[in-house]
């Protein structure tokens, strides 16, 4: 890599490109922490560790633990209290493990972290594996599903934490924080509620009647894959309140025997996050890699935006499962980083591999050293956006695994373009959270609230720019229809109908036509038209097909079409005979999108429901098309990046005080990943480099210096007022710092 490489190209217009930068600089600072004084835990670098079994181990285990932490640039030593229900401490509570001898390790671990300036959490494990002995002598705790035929439910692996075992968790907690300076405790799982005995009489104690059973749910702590509206509101509340309940009770002990102590908890992940707002200090989402990876930051942010910005920490597998062995050491690395760039505080899931096996050793301590370094960079620092996406807790409520369709879709859109963004929830508008942002994006809302939608108007009419689709404002957060949708005086158009394939309007039955032939991936043709700027690049008169349902409008006078969806083409509809089904496009029949002027802010919609995850691969054009869209609505980005490809992920962070930028990109450019032996776990074999990748960023300064994490000098040169950088390699991530 070439040394000392940056150079400066003085434009003849400097002064001009000064102004001109520093102008938007003072909009585009973004806010995404509240506090400038973050708690250690927000930037932890966590190694998860667990006893290694089968052997006699004494202090120097402990020493041995203390010194893979060090090893691996970690800064704290998460590692369990206990062992199948036996206690690694000296402990009145519970019986003591039998392969410590005198050692009383959880005090050895204390004790030795503090002298080498690692913070150590303890952790407890709420499955029988990490209680075992406990459910031998109470097997009526174990976690019950619902009842079938009057008979008792399934039993699931953990123990409720709402039978007298909760008792011994806190004293236990107690004990341990009376006796030993930790500095966090974190509890793996939270199996709040179920149905077992216990449950049912706390439920009939608290509402005065039977716990109603909903059959056909897979219960665990929560409604799972069911959505909220068909449970009976006094379950969902009894079930919240367990959660609740547990956390509160831990609270109240750290605050009488160590206050101060961080409280980590997970299982409380997505909109469950809020309900640890006020009692816990970190939540812990176990999010693993399935057949793609972008999912995993869209999953921590929506966690961080329900838990209201409170610390998470990222959890990532190094070892397969529960074995000693681990995964390739790429992609443990650059999970890692993605943590980092998704808000999340890394912590690697060791569980005694490296013990057996310490293959890239280097390489994960090199990670967490550049982690370490990002946090210094990033110290008082802030994300930089410039659009935002809403996650709708109305709509997922009522319908989560279609809205996350929705949503997952349109965040996958940004990410891909890599517009920088932010995710905002319904209560975040209400709360002014909006104030920072060029464009809103609403992905199919259809449940949004009239207060939310109140405080996009208002934020639309002071100039933020507004993109929605399909669903939006259609019905009530309590389900019903609205008389028209919510937000369509603003976007400026008039229901008529919501289109779904086969509907009357679309398609007739004609005596001619063997419709019953057509195949059952129904599309639509659609086109867009070149007299708007938006469009105007796109090729004229193109066809592109969309797949699913939309919504049928007429435009007011004053918003302007810039797509149709056509008719279907009637006299070619079927030719079942040529082994030709499907649908020929005919003429331009309804509006496919409208944009327009409200207020000091521009608007658009967009008809169908053609950006869902599954729905967008057919249609390109489509995406390329939202996505002008969302750039006229908010106006240049920052970041131009038309060569880099769309799996690297990039996120911005501003240091204000230290007059810094940092670009982090991710390279998720590994897919598919390959599902191993092990259900829900997608392994990554590797991660294809990219070479030169050039781009622009024009966040209203002139760099004195860029750097990447080594400290090699990136090249760059200003033009048109904007710093284009070329990044001579891109491997698993990449850090670029910008001195100005
Ligand atoms: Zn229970």
């Amino acid at each position: 890599m070439p040394k000392n490489a940056g150079s400066f190209l003085w434009s003849n217009s400097f002064s001009a490109v000064l102004i001109i930068l520093f102008v938007n600089n003072n909009t585009l600072s973004a806010q995404i922490s509240k506090a400038d004084d973050k708690p250690w835990y927000e930037t932890a670098r966590v190694f998860y560790d667990w006893i290694r079994i089968g052997e006699d181990l004494d202090r120097d285990y402990a020493r041995h633990l203390v010194q893979k932490t060090r090893d691996l640039n970690c800064n704290t030593l998460a590692f369990c209290v206990s062992v199948y229900g036996y206690a690694l401490w000296d402990s009145e509570v519970s019986p003591k493990y039998d392969r410590i001898g005198k050692m009383d390790l959880i005090g050895e671990l204390a004790a030795l972290c503090k002298k080498n300036d690692l913070y150590f959490v303890p952790w407890w494990l709420g499955t029988s594996m990490g209680a075992g002995r406990v459910l031998e002598e109470h097997p009526g705790w174990i976690v019950h599903g619902p009842p079938v035929n009057g008979q008792p439910g399934r039993e699931f692996n953990y123990i409720c934490y709402n039978t007298p075992y909760r008792d011994l968790i806190y004293e236990e907690v107690r004990e341990v924080l009376t006796n030993y300076d930790v500095d966090g405790i974190y509890f793996d799982q939270l199996p709040g509620s179920c149905y077992c005995p216990s449950c049912q009489e706390k439920f009939k104690n608290l509402y005065g009647r039977s716990m109603p059973v909903v059959e056909d749910e897979f219960v665990l702590a929560f409604n799972h894959g069911i959505p909220a509206s068909r449970y009976p509101s006094s379950l969902n509340e009894f079930r919240e309140r367990s959660i609740k309940g547990f956390c509160a009770g831990i609270r109240k002990i750290i605050e009488e025997s160590q206050p101060g102590t961080a409280y980590v908890q997970n299982w409380i992940k997505n909109h469950h996050a809020r309900l640890g707002v006020g009692l816990v200090d970190v939540v812990l989402p176990e999010f693993y890699q399935r057949d793609d990876l972008v999912a995993l930051g869209m999953k921590h942010r929506i966690t961080k935006s329900y838990f209201e910005n409170g610390a998470i920490w990222g959890n990532v597998r190094h070892s397969v499962k529960h074995d000693a062995r681990h995964f390739p050491v790429k992609g443990t690395q650059m999970l890692l980083m993605d943590c980092v760039a998704n808000h999340s505080a890394p912590l690697m899931l060791d569980l005694c591999v490296m013990d057996f096996d310490a293959t890239g050793k280097e390489q994960l301590g090199q990670t967490f050293a550049d982690i370490e370094k990002f946090y210094d960079l990033n110290d008082g620092g802030k994300e930089v956006y410039y659009a935002t996406l809403l996650h709708s807790l109305p709509t997922y409520m009522q319908d989560p695994v279609e809205y996350m369709k929705d949503f997952e879709g349109i965040y996958r859109l940004l990410f891909e373009a890599h517009i920088p963004f932010n995710l905002i929830t319904e209560k975040g508008i209400q709360e002014g959270d909006l104030e920072k942002t060029r464009v809103l994006i609403v992905p199919s809302a259809a449940y949004l609230s009239e207060k939310a939608a109140e405080a996009i108007k208002s934020a639309v009419n002071q100039g933020m720019g507004l993109v929605a689709t399909h669903m939006t404002g259609y019905k009530e957060p309590n389900g019903s229809i609205r008389e028209k949708p919510i937000l369509s005086d603003v976007f400026g158009y008039e229901l008529l109908d919501i289109q779904t394939p086969f509907t009357t309007a679309t398609l007739f039955r004609h005596p001619d036509l063997k419709v019953s032939d057509i195949d059952r991936g129904y599309f639509y043709y659609a086109s867009t038209r070149p007299d708007h700027t938006i469009t105007a690049e796109m090729s004229e008169d193109a066809y592109f097909s969309f797949w699913g349902n939309f919504a049928a409008i007429k435009p007011v006078a004053d918003a302007t079409v810039i797509g149709d969806i056509h008719l279907p083409d009637h006299a070619r509809l079927s030719a079942g005979e040529y082994n030709r089904r499907g649908v020929f496009p005919g003429p331009a029949h309804w509006p496919l999108a409208i944009v327009r002027q409200y207020g000091k802010g521009k608007t658009a919609y967009f008809v169908p429901q053609a950006d869902e995850i599954e729905r967008r691969v057919y249609a390109p054009e489509y995406t390329s098309m939202l996505e002008r869209t969302i750039l006229w609505a908010g106006g240049p980005s920052i970041l131009e990046t038309p060569e880099i490809p769309p799996p690297v992920e990039i996120r911005i962070f501003h240091n204000l005080s230290k007059k810094l930028y940092t670009i982090l990109m991710i390279n998720h450019n590994t897919s598919p990943l390959v599902r191993g032996k092990h259900e829900g776990i997608g392994v990554i074999r590797y991660i294809v480099p990219h070479k030169n990748i050039e781009f622009t960023f024009s966040p209203g300064i002139i760099p004195a210096d860029i750097r990447d994490f080594d400290g090699n000098s990136v090249p760059f040169k200003i033009m048109d007022n904007k710093v284009h950088i070329n990044l001579p390699e891109l491997d698993l991530y990449e850090g670029i710092i910008i001195k100005y």
